[in-house]
């Protein structure tokens, strides 16, 4: 109880998101161990789902069992409703897990990890979406839903979401920077200005994503303070000089299936761009095949 006290008083504290810096103080917010009496938090009772829903829809999720982006959550929630309708989808938004299994899952066309965090899916839940994924599924994963707090599940944070999340700047949290389009050839960036600015909190990870991930955009360190001057010389959150050292969108295609993590999205107001919105729809049509079904992009 005393670490869960403290992890709750860091998390004030921080006033952002899943920030776990390397450093001693801030790893006390650590992910509480897996153990038995995780299976408490576990959801057990499938949510009842229309059987008028639209097929195919969209399943969009939003768990936390670690940070809760309450501002984030909504905005991608909205927007996920009105980019369906867009494309002529259904919805579906849920934060229980048990929605997790083949016969629901067989009702959707992609799957939107919205700032889910922590450990909040059973083994069996996990195992429904990666099969899911991998026999041809779409996946788009935003913000949160990359942060530290995925290690109880590491195909997800290993092939999903890849390099892990160090931290973001909090002196000051939220700052416009410049962020660049890495594969204009790619159809998710297909339609994206070559550079534009955005005011967001910014992501590091402790290293570039391998190989099989394309790398669709970075930011320009140089346009923001990348430097958390609140917690003192480890919080240096650099990543290095150029866009491409610094990635914060990324691909990849995941057995028969696609997968797209975005780290832009803290706020309900990531989703009013214009860029943005092109961007995820993009993004929501490439993993879900509607478009480049021959595997352009993979
Ligand atoms: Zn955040």
């Amino acid at each position: 109880m005393k670490n869960v006290l403290k992890a709750i008083a860091i998390s004030v504290v921080l006033a952002g998101c899943g920030a776990q810096a390397p450093n001693t103080e801030v790893s006390e917010a650590q992910p509480i161990e897996n153990n038995a009496s995780q299976a408490s938090v576990y959801d057990t009772v499938n949510p009842p789902i229309s059987e008028h829903m639209k097929s195919p829809s969209i399943l969009v999720f939003s768990k936390t069992r670690e940070w809760r982006h309450e501002d984030g959550i909504a905005g991608a929630n909205l927007h996920m409703i009105k980019l369906a309708r867009k494309l002529g989808y259904g919805t579906f938004s849920t934060e229980n897990g048990a929605v997790f299994n083949d016969e629901n899952l067989a009702r959707f066309k992609l799957v939107v990890m919205n700032n889910f965090t922590g450990d909040g899916l059973s083994p069996t839940q996990e195992k429904a979406l990666q099969d899911w994924v991998e026999a041809g599924g779409g996946l788009l994963a935003l913000h949160g839903s990359g942060d530290a707090s995925h290690s109880d599940w590491p195909w997800y944070a290993d092939n999903v979401i890849g390099p892990t999340f160090i931290g973001h700047p909090a002196a000051p949290q939220f700052q416009d920077a410049r962020i660049e389009n890495l594969a204009p050839e790619h159809p998710v960036m297909a339609g994206i200005p070559a550079e534009w600015t955005a005011n967001d909190e910014w992501y590091s990870f402790d290293s570039l994503p391998m190989a099989d991930f394309t790398l669709l955009a970075g930011l320009d360190e140089s346009t923001y303070s990348p430097v958390n001057t609140k917690y003192g010389d480890v919080s240096d959150l650099r990543m290095g000089e150029g866009a491409q050292n610094h990635p914060i969108i990324w691909s990849r295609c995941l057995g028969e299936g696609r997968t797209v993590f975005s780290a832009i999205g803290h706020r309900e107001t990531a989703y009013d761009s214009v860029i943005y919105q092109k961007l995820l729809e993009n993004a929501a049509n490439w993993v879900a095949k509607t478009t480049d079904a021959e595997g352009a992009g993979c």
